[in-house]
């Protein structure tokens, strides 16, 4: 699937990739979703190179390996966009998901039949029937799982678990406001869920995902309009909630995420938005309010060791990710799944191959 440019038409395209050189593996995809933020690079919103290979967010098996790698052949892998040196101070820290040497997005890798260099989304590219990457660039998964749920792991599932479980941490009893109910928000909900929140509001614009919202955890759906921050304080004795997810990625909803939190509270940021996209808030509402406002960057997550436990969770059924896959579709019909996905059309559109 490749972007010639910001704002033209998707397509599938035949390309070339390398041979796996040291430390590198081809993986043949099986299943890869469509997330927003491919959605952002096709439509401007985040910065991106062209001709760019969509996707980062994928199941599939090792199919070759290079010099010097530890996988076999065989072996099912999620695929890790923000692979993580081990080296560098936040590593050393803990803090893998600020890795400063993870994979350049910006280098090419392969090219096109007619022999431009590719880009790769987030240094992946996984829209795609395979592709060849550093061998930290995949996390081994158990034999067995749905595809088309296992490839959700790898993006929407660790963010959106990660925020809840790393960055806010929500503990039981708390209560929760959840803005935007695309594949990450619905996952937050699911996850606030299993944390033990005991008022989770699912927040959005569309009617539409009130289904959704419902069937992920939610115990209360709230269009997003001027009577929000009064719905909310109706269902917190007045407060606000402890924590509020924000899941879009714009100032906008910052804000209203800002407002629906109680003094005290949190608002963790999880979408990713565009950097001229300004939020404006008061300096004696910041003090006043004493809220905390800090974004989660992949879930504030180590993915070599968070994917395994989600993945464990999935084969064991204490994860259920039926309710995030709206439906499969093969990679010819792929640009249809971005056009759902522009319209907030269901959950997540995941392209299955065989
Ligand atoms: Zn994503
Ligand atoms: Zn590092």
């Amino acid at each position: 699937m490749v972007a010639r440019g910001s704002g033209a038409e998707l397509r599938v395209e035949r390309v070339r990739l390398p041979a796996p050189g040291p430390g590198e593996v081809r993986v043949t995809i099986r299943a890869a979703g469509v997330c927003h933020s491919d959605l952002s690079m096709v439509n401007g919103t985040l910065a991106a190179r062209f001709p760019l290979v969509l996707g980062h967010e994928a199941t599939g098996v090792v199919a070759e390996t290079g010099p010097g790698v530890e996988l076999s052949v065989g072996t099912p892998v999620v695929l890790n966009w923000a692979p993580a040196c081990r080296a560098c101070w936040w590593c050393r820290r803990g803090e893998q998901w600020l890795c400063a040497d993870t994979t350049a997005p910006t280098v090419p890798r392969g090219e096109t039949d007619d022999g431009v260099p590719l880009h790769l989304t987030l240094g992946l590219g996984a829209l795609a029937e395979a592709v060849v990457v550093p061998e930290r660039a995949v996390i081994p998964i158990p034999a067995g799982l749905p595809p088309e749920q296992a490839a959700l792991l790898g993006c929407a599932v660790l963010t959106g678990v990660g925020a809840v479980r790393n960055t806010a941490r929500v503990t039981p009893g708390e209560s929760v406001a959840v803005v935007g109910l695309g594949g990450v928000g619905l996952a937050v909900l699911s996850a606030a869920r299993r944390a033990g929140a005991t008022t989770i509001l699912a927040v959005d614009v569309a009617e539409a995902k009130r289904d959704l919202a419902f069937a992920a955890g939610a115990t209360d759906f709230l269009l997003s309009d001027d009577r929000l921050s009064k719905e909310v304080r109706a269902r917190t004795e007045s407060r606000g909630v402890d924590h509020a997810f924000e899941c879009v990625g714009r100032a906008a909803t910052i804000r209203a995420a800002w407002r629906l939190t109680r003094r005290g509270g949190a608002v963790t940021v999880v979408g990713m938005g565009a950097k001229d996209d300004m939020v404006s808030l008061g300096a004696l509402d910041i003090f006043h309010s004493a809220r905390t406002l800090r974004s989660s960057v992949y879930g504030s997550s180590d993915p070599d060791r968070e994917v395994p436990v989600l993945a464990a969770e999935l084969a064991e059924g204490a994860l259920d990710l039926g309710v995030l896959v709206s439906g499969t579709i093969p990679l010819d019909e792929a640009p249809v799944a971005f056009d759902r996905l522009a319209r907030g059309e269901g959950a997540r559109w995941v392209v299955t191959l065989d």
